[in-house]
């Protein structure tokens, strides 16, 4: 027996119609479509991948994207002064400013100074607050996307055993807060729990983000679990692979991830799904403008 696969990439396209429905529907309407401020610094060739395919994503929903590509010099006075008048132009809905940055630069400064209902990373401590409290506005991208992923196996998930691997304020912290939002009862492990390998093994959901290769093993899957592995790491063979074994993982667990073609599409998918919805809150009177 094997894993079914949760097809990434087929779910992410979907989304992407459902978000370009929507648009076509405000425009019918009589309303704008939603903007991204996609800002990329200096000339790091992961994140122009990334940035690249947001912004092509972007053209297929129809979310107008602008783009700014600044030097790796910048200084923090430029991009604070960037990103205030980005916060103030109306035809943006979401700023993303993609990380690292740059050493020199404080990325938590950065983050608390992008307006909030503009926050479509969900990375502002207001958002990642509301997502605490159970009432969540713009939620991180990656979380979100695995709970579409988990919902498509429409397996019930209140009650199940989830154990997420690795406690970044991007992956880990908020993936638990969703997980606890569904009624999961939830562990989350770093590099100082003990015993990961039983924690995985009593998991009905496991969920890795470490950035280690092949990190967890197959062996240690329960059987029938759900896996999703976000992790993303290349090889020095340039294969991409994610922190789980698949192959033996594969044939312990009930569902799982490709890497590629997993959670990762699912993330840009998702940053265009909280833009529209930045645009629709805003216009709204669920948040001050
Ligand atoms: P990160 O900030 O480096 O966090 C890694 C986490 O893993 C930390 O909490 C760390 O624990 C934990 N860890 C490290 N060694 C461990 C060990 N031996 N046992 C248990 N936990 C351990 O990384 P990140 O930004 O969260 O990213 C994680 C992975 O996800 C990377 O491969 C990244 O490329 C990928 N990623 C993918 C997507 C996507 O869309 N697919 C999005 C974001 C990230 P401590 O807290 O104790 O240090």
């Amino acid at each position: 027996m094997t894993a079914q696969r949760i097809d990434g990439k087929q779910l992410a396209d979907e989304l992407i119609c459902k978000v370009r429905d929507r648009i076509s529907a405000r425009i019918a309407a009589g309303k704008r479509a939603p903007g991204l401020a996609v800002v990329l610094l200096g000339d790091d060739p992961a994140s122009a991948v990334y940035v690249n395919s947001k912004r092509k994503r972007c053209e297929e929903a129809g979310v107008v994207s602008f783009s700014y590509d600044l030097p790796a010099s910048t200084s923090q006075a430029e991009l604070l002064t960037l990103i205030d008048e980005l916060n103030a132009n109306p035809d943006v809905d979401g700023i993303l400013v993609q990380l690292p940055l740059p050493e020199h630069l404080d990325s938590d400064l950065v983050i608390d100074h992008i307006n909030p209902h503009k926050d479509v990373d969900g990375f502002h401590p207001y958002n990642f607050g509301r997502l605490a409290q159970r009432r969540p506005l713009l939620r991180p991208c990656t979380p979100r996307g695995i709970m579409t992923l988990l919902e498509s196996t429409g397996v019930e998930l209140a009650g199940l055993d989830a154990v997420v691997i690795g406690a970044s304020n991007i992956v880990g912290r908020p993936m638990a807060l969703e997980l606890l939002m569904a009624r999961c009862t939830v562990t989350i492990c770093h590099s100082k729990t003990k015993d990961l390998a039983g924690k995985v093994a009593a998991a009905d959901i496991v969920v890795a983000g470490v950035g280690i290769p092949n990190f967890v093993k197959g062996e240690w899957v329960k059987s029938g679990a759900i896996v999703i592995d976000v992790g993303i790491n290349r090889l020095d063979t340039g294969k991409l692979v994610g922190d789980v074994e698949f192959d033996t993982a594969n044939k312990q667990a009930g569902w799982i991830t490709p890497v590629p073609g997993g959670v990762g599409p699912m993330t840009v998918a998702t940053l265009l799904e909280n833009t529209l919805d930045a645009a629709e809150q805003r216009e709204s009177d669920a948040i001050q403008p």
